[in-house]
């Protein structure tokens, strides 16, 4: 899929402001401030209904104004096709167009323009604790299987139960009773998400090494390993035995959960590990590194769901070369051969030979040039 043309009225700084795009690299200069993240942050609501910064839809329009308006000509499912919003300043609802006709929710264009956007907190992925990689997986996951978000919410839901009688049962004992009858379902929907995400991780580990290598002139070896229940030595098991050994694992820990009152075990605690030539990133990578090998992982997410879909998500980079030294930043621009994709820079002077340089300032396009 790609975004052949923008029109802005009323977003964010934009005032007035019609944009067209490469269908390849799309290079976004500018200095601080002048709205190139705004830019990505409309085209990632256009394709979705929802902002990566903003928590009310009224935020994106431009100060002063009673409404906002985004416009996208998009060539997807083989096909022209526009999209449009109007978002307000007050509490009135937004509206939204597809090809001209009214739409009632978001869910009524998923597909239309799918986008996997890089941001500078996304370097959190790698750096910080489980909670945030394994929100990563899901996320991904849940667009590549639908099955995989119901067994995940219900996983979810169990477990808040679960919590539940684990907190009550000092006051309330007989609650207990229920608790083997949750301990099973837990396993048996456990056993299943451990399932998805062993393939899973397996397909986006390969896909981000041939990128991590790549960038990286094959100088470091990347390797992304699953880890889940202890005891689980083969997560590619059949469902029964993983089921099986989520059980024992389970009632190992039986006495330590009521004690303290929390589900210690299971793969709500999963976790992902990424070394470069065998020395982890966590603990040792460098900024690039680090930043490196996360571009890596959203170019592999994005190439699971092209396998998927048959056509690619358009590629969001927000300030991803400061910290790249001169190869890696030129993998960046000039490498990425496949799909659209948008990538926002405050230094002046840069370009791509594989499509166009917009410059911004104060919400207007100045200067664009194709290479
Ligand atoms: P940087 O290089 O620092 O990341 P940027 O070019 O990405 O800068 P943006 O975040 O796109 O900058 O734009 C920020 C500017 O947009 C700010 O000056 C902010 O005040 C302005 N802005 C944000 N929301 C609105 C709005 N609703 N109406 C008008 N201006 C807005
Ligand atoms: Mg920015």
């Amino acid at each position: 899929m790609q975004l052949n043309e923008l029109y802005l009225r009323s977003f964010r700084n934009y005032e007035e402001q019609r944009l067209t795009f490469d269908p390849g690299v799309n290079l976004i200069v500018g200095q601080n401030a002048q709205g190139k993240t705004n830019l990505l942050e409309a085209i990632s609501y256009l394709g979705s209904g929802k902002s990566f910064r903003a928590t009310k839809n009224s935020e994106m329009v431009r100060f002063t104004q009673d409404f906002g308006e985004l416009e996208g000509k998009i060539f997807s499912q083989e096909r022209e096709q526009t999209l449009r919003w109007v978002l307000f300043s007050g509490c009135r609802p937004r509206q939204l167009w597809r090809n001209g006709a009214k739409k009632k929710t978001a869910a009524d264009i998923a597909g239309v323009l799918p986008t996997v956007l890089f941001c500078p907190e996304d370097l959190m992925i790698l750096k910080t604790g489980g909670a945030q990689r394994r929100r990563f997986a899901d996320n991904a996951l849940c667009q590549l299987r639908p099955n995989y978000e119901a067994a995940l919410t219900e996983y979810n839901r169990i477990l808040e139960q679960k919590g539940r009688i684990l907190k009550d049962h000092f006051e309330n004992p007989a609650v207990l009773e229920i608790l083997p009858e949750f301990n099973a379902r837990l396993c048996q929907v456990g056993a299943l998400l451990i399932s998805y995400r062993a393939r899973f991780f397996q397909a986006l580990g390969d896909s981000a090494a041939d990128y991590h290598g790549s960038f990286t002139g094959g100088r470091e070896d990347f390797r992304l390993e699953y880890r889940t229940v202890s005891n689980i030595s083969d997560p590619f098991s059949p469902i029964s035995k993983l089921t099986e050994d989520l059980n024992e694992h389970l009632s190992r820990h039986y006495r330590a959960e009521l004690e303290t009152a929390q589900c210690l075990t299971g793969p709500h605690k999963d976790d992902f590990e990424i070394t470069l030539s065998g020395v982890n990133l966590k603990a040792y990578g460098s900024q690039g590194q680090t930043r490196t090998a996360a571009i890596s992982l959203k170019l592999a997410q994005r190439e699971l769901m092209k396998r998927e879909w048959g056509e690619e998500p358009v590629l969001l980079l927000d300030d991803v070369l400061s910290e790249l030294d001169a190869g890696r930043q030129d993998f960046v621009l000039n490498q990425i051969v496949s799909g659209q994709v948008f990538i926002t820079c405050c230094e002046p002077g840069r370009f791509t030979k594989l499509g166009k340089t917009m410059e911004i300032s104060q919400g207007q396009l100045m200067k664009q040039h194709d290479d």
